[in-house]
């Protein structure tokens, strides 16, 4: 078989992703190689087709053991014989697992780093028939990459003592030394690399000030309910405070962190992919062992500390391909906490350059994606249009009186404040300690009192970034003036700043939303896709797999566009295995057509259903004519709406169409007179006596019965 059809057969899909075909060719050539693609980009595949069309067995590395759960539960309902082999298994568990391998009914093995080199294993090993070693998370085998195991560096062995056998090491993580690393750690021999593009583009980018975040998250939920999302901060506490203002505003949500029992986390993590608990405020320790293909959104409720992180975490979303967001709040102070702790660790410098290139990011007047990208490397041609600069471009202003203000306050004050001092001055505030200190009598006090805080915070954010104002990191955070900053106040340098107001937008927002009622096709396609995410709950529940591994968010979208009421439709749907297919694919069938009978008076809304509609009354019982008058059509028309069924398939008794005599007759006429003449021909033959409907009709069952 080859690779494409083993796609279509046990994934479902058609197409292989850009890179696909290329690996998995170099990787059944007994090839070793190194994979670099993002999050969600199609890793997977690329070594489990080959394991499908190899003899032996595939040994996976993986990290973690949810991970390898969630993998290997995904190839069972696949049809794909899969096990894992790890310390959390009994043993008896382990040694079924190692009968069934020795007895080569296992295509592929999960197994962990501690597991693989340890010496009993080592002895199973040498007695079967090795396929290849797939190494998934190989940046954890790096001390440069950001996730490092030092089980992983034990690898080195593999080639040393199977030196015949391929492997394939693969990555979300892109920078170069950790390539170089990994390569060098397993000794792979002459390596090819894939660097797949790193561009998500069904991920949407959106950064905004962190003002009013639990307002804006409960707000931001909202309009995406039932959807299934993460929400990662920085402390612990957080976790547990962001959850607790949802829940108070009844939105569901848990949260997670390092702090909780084991026990208590792999539950919350459980919950979470089954989609009992759609939403977890987490920390980062959260979602590294996922791969729910159906997380549609990602809010960070604190910048990451770099873009690989940041990247990592919202690549989380929308695994499946379905577009879906993220949210980033952005705000000076976790700059801040990142430096103290970035100047307590070791790497300081590099670390400091890459917090300052996501603090770029986030404060980005030009499309985000292209700066994403940039950042790995590439370069994006166009503007993305998915993030929220491009949607909603800044608008420029003469900034130069904002300017001088600020600046001139700065000076006044000597240089020894930090930005909320300097906005309360600026706003007149009756602060006591800026009566105390006689900050009110500065010439600049309350020059800026028709300028929200929130909106002095974005602008003196982007004099930091034009370079007219400095923070002194050394002296608690104090605003400092520049070179720049004098031209302005003593030369007349103009300044542009960008329009900054938040709530304003934030407004506009609302309004656009709650004007656009949805049309009534959006209803009909909202009313089938939740009838078929509850369907998709149920089996799940009664199988105990998550939903997703039944059929992903993006299969059911297809299905509720498409309609599938039968296999053979519904194997045009991409991401629907003949094993799932089989499985499943009657009840998923039998949803689909009962929305359709139940909306029949939108029959002509749901395009292309419309005999799929006919042919279920049909089978009801009801008459030719009986439908006909349900429907408001013509009796020709549905007869002729039978005839299409009938030849894509259905069973028609040709009973209940018309009497034996009547079919002999027709028969008789196209045996005289042909088909290719069309109807009018055949029904002058017969003197009219015989309704064009069921000439239609007899025609396809002459055309079936004929042999
Ligand atoms: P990674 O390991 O790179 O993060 P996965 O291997 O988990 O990504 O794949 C992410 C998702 O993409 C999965 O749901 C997978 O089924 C899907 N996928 C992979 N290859 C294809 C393809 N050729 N067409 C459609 N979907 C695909
Ligand atoms: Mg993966
Ligand atoms: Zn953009």
């Amino acid at each position: 078989m080859q690779s494409q059809q083993v796609l279509k057969q046990y994934f479902g899909y058609d197409k292989f992703r850009p890179m696909q075909a290329e690996i998995i060719q170099n990787v059944l050539e007994k090839k070793d190689c190194l994979v670099l693609m993002p999050t969600g980009g199609g890793k997977s595949i690329t070594f489990q087709i080959p394991a499908l069309m190899s003899d032996g067995i595939t040994i996976v590395v993986s990290p973690l053991i949810s991970l390898m759960k969630d993998q290997v539960e995904s190839l069972i309902a696949n049809g794909i014989s899969a096990a894992y082999y790890n310390s959390s298994q009994t043993m008896s568990q382990l040694k079924t697992t190692e009968n069934k391998i020795l007895y080569n009914k296992i295509k592929l093995l999960y197994v962990s780093p501690e597991k693989l080199v340890s010496k009993s294993f080592y002895y199973t090993l040498k007695n079967i028939k090795l396929n290849l070693f797939a190494i998934d998370e190989a940046h954890c085998i790096s001390q440069w990459g950001h996730d490092f195991r030092p089980e992983y560096t034990k690898l080195k062995f593999l080639k040393k003592y199977f030196s015949k056998i391929p492997i394939i090491a693969l990555t979300a993580t892109a920078d170069k030394i950790t390539a170089r690393d990994i390569i060098k750690q397993l000794c792979l021999n002459k390596p090819k690399q894939f660097i797949a593009s790193f561009d998500r583009p069904n991920l949407s980018l959106t950064v905004v000030p962190g003002q009013k975040r639990i307002q804006k998250i409960i707000y931001f939920i909202k309009q995406r309910l039932g959807q299934s999302g993460i929400i990662y901060c920085l402390s612990r506490k957080s976790t547990e405070s962001v959850a607790r203002s949802l829940i108070n505003s009844g939105i569901n949500a848990s949260y997670y962190h390092a702090g909780l029992p084991s026990r208590k986390r792999s539950e919350i993590q459980e919950e979470f992919i089954k989609d009992n608990m759609q939403i977890t405020c987490a920390t980062i320790a959260f979602g590294m062992g996922i791969d729910k293909s159906n997380i549609r959104w990602v809010i960070h409720y604190n910048m990451p500390q770099n873009i690989e992180n940041y990247y990592q975490q919202i690549g989380r979303a929308g695994r499946d391909g379905m577009n879906s967001d993220t949210l980033m709040f952005y705000s000076f102070s976790d700059v801040i906490v990142y430096r103290k702790f970035i100047e307590e660790g070791a790497n300081i410098e590099i670390e400091k350059a890459k917090l300052k290139r996501i603090q770029e990011y986030a404060e980005a007047q030009t499309c985000r994606r292209k700066i994403l990208l940039s950042y790995f490397g590439e370069h994006l041609e166009d503007n993305c249009n998915n993030c929220d600069v491009c949607k909603n471009p800044p608008a420029q202003f003469d900034g130069t009186v904002i300017a001088q203000k600020a600046l001139s306050a700065i000076y006044r004050l000597k240089e020894k404040v930090g930005i909320n001092m300097l906005i309360d001055v600026l706003r007149g505030s009756q602060r006591n300690d800026i009566i105390r200190q006689g900050y009110n009598k500065i010439k600049t006090y309350a020059a800026g009192k028709n300028i929200s805080f929130a909106d002095w915070q974005q602008l003196i954010l982007q004099l930091l970034n034009q370079g007219f104002i400095e923070i002194a990191y050394d002296r608690n955070h104090v605003l400092q003036l520049t070179d720049a900053s004098k031209d302005v106040l003593f030369n007349k340098r103009k300044v542009s700043l960008v329009k900054t107001s938040e709530q304003e937008r934030i407004k506009d927002i609302r309004k656009k939303k709650s004007k656009k009622t949805i049309s009534r096709k959006q209803q009909l396609y909202n009313e089938l896709f939740n009838k078929l995410i509850s369907l998709r709950k149920k089996m799940a529940d009664y199988y105990k797999i998550p939903a997703y591994a039944i059929f992903t968010d993006s299969v059911l979208d297809d299905m509720t566009k498409y309609r599938p009421t039968n296999e053979t439709e519904l194997s045009n749907i991409s991401g629907v295995s003949e094993y799932k297919r089989k499985k499943y694919g009657k009840y998923f069938c039998r949803e689909v057509l009962k929305f359709l009978k139940e909306n029949l008076e939108d029959s002509s809304r749901l395009k292309g259903s419309t005999h799929v509609i006919t042919y279920a009354l049909f089978e009801e019982g009801k008459s030719i004519e009986e439908i006909a008058k349900i429907r408001g059509l013509k009796i020709t028309t549905i007869y002729s709406h039978i005839a299409n069924s009938y030849s894509n398939g259905k069973n028609i008794d040709i009973n209940r169409i018309m009497p034996d005599n009547e079919m002999s007759r027709i028969k008789l006429a196209i045996k005289s007179m042909g088909t290719k003449e069309g109807l009018k021909i055949l029904y002058d033959y017969m003197n009219g006596e015989i309704s064009y409907g069921k000439i239609r009709f007899g025609i396809e069952y002459y055309k079936k019965n004929k042999k």
